[in-house]
């Protein structure tokens, strides 16, 4: 089932010399179920992508389709509303509430969706177990690695159960070993759980782990393949 459908995207950023267009012609599918990356040199538009997908950022031409829903059409309230309940974000770096612990930072928006107080703490303890973290519950962000944050921002992203992932190259501020661990986590949350990851990088050992690569230049897509353990050939 497609989970997400772009059609003619362009997007052009209006600034006062002269107008940069950032993408242009886009048109791509999403599955239930993908583990796919978009890859692109600095400034071919991976995070504009990103950013469009998942409604945090319009399109200056075309539509943006999530699971039916023409997120394009929506008003700004209704679009983070949506975006709360169906999509779940990792940024580069981090992103955590400094003041708030692990524990409340991916409570946070179970809370705002009205999760029961019980079903919550569960949830959390399930979610920082499957990063391997559930001795931190209790810490802030700035007592963890980047790493250690970095599994807590995906452990959060979960949390609202989302129909999918969006990641801006999760792991450009990782070192290695954390890269591998990152990556083996979200590897075995969608052949496990099944959940979907579109994740953005410029690191060909990160790029090589999905198992489908979409490849941008200059705001348009060049090479679109899927890897030979694709779940739905
Ligand atoms: P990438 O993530 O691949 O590095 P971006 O999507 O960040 O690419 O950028 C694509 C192009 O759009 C670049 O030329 C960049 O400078 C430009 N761009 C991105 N964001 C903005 C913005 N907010 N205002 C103006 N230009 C932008
Ligand atoms: P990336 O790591 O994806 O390449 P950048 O460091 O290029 O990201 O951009 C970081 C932020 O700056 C983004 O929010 C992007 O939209 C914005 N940005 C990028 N290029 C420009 C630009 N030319 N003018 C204004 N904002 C920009």
């Amino acid at each position: 089932m497609n989970i997400i459908e772009i059609k003619e995207i362009a997007k052009t950023y209006d600034i006062k010399t002269m107008p940069v267009k950032a993408l242009n012609g886009i048109n791509l599918t999403f599955q239930e179920g993908e583990f796919t990356s978009i890859v692109g040199p600095s400034g071919s538009g991976k995070t504009t992508l990103l950013n469009i997908l998942g409604g945090l950022d319009e399109p200056t031409e075309g539509e943006v389709i999530i699971d039916g829903q023409n997120i394009t059409k929506l008003n700004n309230k209704k679009k983070t509303l949506f975006r709360m309940m169906n999509i779940g974000f990792v940024f580069q770096s981090f992103n955590l509430i400094p003041v708030l612990t692990v524990k409340e930072n991916i409570e946070f928006i179970m809370q705002l969706q009205g999760m029961p107080r019980e079903t919550r703490e569960q949830r959390t303890l399930e979610l920082l177990d499957a990063v391997g973290l559930a001795d931190k519950i209790n810490s802030r962000p700035n007592k963890l690695s980047g790493g250690q944050q970095q599994r807590v921002a995906v452990a959060r992203a979960l949390a609202s159960k989302p129909k999918f992932i969006l990641a801006d190259e999760p792991t450009a501020n990782l070192d290695s070993k954390s890269t591998e661990n990152l990556l083996d986590i979200m590897e075995k949350l969608n052949e496990n759980e099944h959940i979907t990851f579109i994740f953005s990088t410029h690191d060909a050992r990160v790029m090589h782990k999905a198992k489908r690569i979409i490849t941008i230049e200059d705001g348009k897509v060049i090479k679109d393949v899927w890897q030979n353990n694709n779940p739905t050939a």
